[in-house]
């Protein structure tokens, strides 16, 4: 079990008394990552791949030491972990590097964020490559036999996110794996809210990458990573380039490292990626088995109070099948009123809108207005659960006589 009180004595802003239920969006960040990231910047702030002096070389080798830190707290040990600033442009680099023919057919699902679903449309507008979007069940759960039913031989890339990151539903990867390869395709995962709650393994998904956000994850905003297998690297042709990738340049011609940095063109985040590995440290400390059990023990309770209010709709599959992330309603009420009247009545922080998913909120549960999110992370305890709870009761009470 976690010790949520120990915890929250490593993230000042609580001392606000918010109620944090926002971690989806992004986590709060520990100080431990902090006083890592200042370390840096105070006692050895230099470039990294680059100078040979003393500092410079103790920040390449703290860089390299973050990047190799990250790949096994994800057991990439299969492939190659580039540092990216964010899932979206751990994504865009994938969809602009990968050689398309035109006809290719990429299968995702209309559970994405945007972020893996506008890349893919790009693509199609620039490659000629065809996208073929798999529907969600209405609980947001995506189904094997539609994946075995749209994933064929002319498909070049499968790219599906792990868990939604409005329902929190988690998707059949292994199986989509297993479809994918059997096609010759590759498999895209988007890690943006499994990896920082749960233990992923790529060797044991037999994903081809996977794209997560440090900053969803107690690590500073600007870090990220893409796994990118042995298989999958061949396919790929860097989309940026420049300084910090090259082996040779001669005039009119150049010769790209062989290493992950020949994907990283240019300065790259040095103090993200510090505090990114400071990060999977505290997090791989508290145990990711515990930190699911601690998430979906919250998430359940939360999950059967809202389902037991009269005036609120709970959309999503049930506890089982999802992390602690509930989407939900007020009968009479806009998304965005409930989250301000809860930030008003008991500094309680719920994201409302759209969450970057137009499709799935207004296709496949049709809310035009979008949904209230709350979201669960290591920091939250029970009381705040049942605080939120109380204050959604009172919430819907005045909405309910107002009617
Ligand atoms: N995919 C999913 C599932 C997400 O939840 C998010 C962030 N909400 C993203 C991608 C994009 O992440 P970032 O903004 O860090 O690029």
């Amino acid at each position: 079990m976690l010790n949520v009180e120990k915890i929250r004595e490593d993230f000042p802003i609580l001392e606000t008394g918010v109620i944090y239920l926002d971690s989806t969006a992004t986590s709060l960040t520990p100080k431990q990552v902090l006083s890592e990231m200042e370390k840096y910047y105070l006692e050895y702030r230099a470039n990294v791949g680059r100078g040979i002096y003393e500092l410079a070389e103790r920040a390449t080798s703290a860089y390299e030491a973050a990047r190799k830190r990250i790949a096994s707290f994800i057991n990439a040990i299969k492939g190659e972990v580039v540092m990216v600033k964010n899932t979206t442009e751990a994504i865009n680099l994938v969809a602009h590097s990968l050689k398309w023919r035109k006809g290719d057919k990429i299968v995702t699902t209309l559970l994405e964020h945007h972020s893996n679903y506008l890349p893919w449309l790009r693509c199609a507008e620039r490659y000629g490559v065809k996208v073929e979007a798999i529907k969600p069940t209405p609980q947001g759960m995506i189904e094997v036999d539609d994946l075995e039913k749209t994933v064929d031989d002319s498909t070049k890339l499968v790219a599906m996110t792990h868990v939604s990151n409005v329902l929190g539903s988690i998707t059949p990867v292994e199986e989509a794996a297993r479809i994918a390869h059997e096609h010759g395709a590759l498999l895209l995962i988007d890690g943006a809210q499994s990896v920082p709650h749960i233990k992923v393994d790529v060797a044991k998904l037999g994903c081809d990458f996977l794209a997560f956000s440090g900053h969803k994850m107690c690590g500073p905003t600007g870090s990220g990573a893409l796994y990118i297998s042995r298989e999958a690297w061949e396919e790929l042709d860097p989309v940026f380039v420049g300084g910090g990738t090259v082996e040779s340049v001669e005039e009119g011609r150049f010769t790209l490292l062989k290493g992950p940095a020949r994907f990283e063109a240019g300065t790259p985040g040095i103090a993200e990626a510090i505090g990114l590995k400071r990060a999977v440290e505290y997090l791989d400390a508290l145990n990711m088995d515990h930190v699911v059990k601690h998430e979906r023990k919250l998430g359940e309770r939360m999950y059967e109070g809202l389902c037991s209010m009269e005036g609120v709709e709970v959309y999503g599959p049930e506890p089982k099948y999802k992390l602690g992330i509930t989407s939900f309603n007020v009968e009479g009420l806009d998304p965005h009123e409930v989250a301000l009247i809860l930030d008003a009545s008991a500094k309680i922080a719920v994201r409302s809108g759209m969450h970057c998913a137009q499709p799935l909120i207004k296709q496949v549960l049709k809310k035009p207005k979008g949904t209230v999110r709350a979201s669960l992370y290591i920091y939250n305890t029970k009381e705040e659960v049942e605080k939120f709870l109380s204050a959604m009761e009172e919430l819907t009470r005045s909405a309910l006589k107002r009617k």
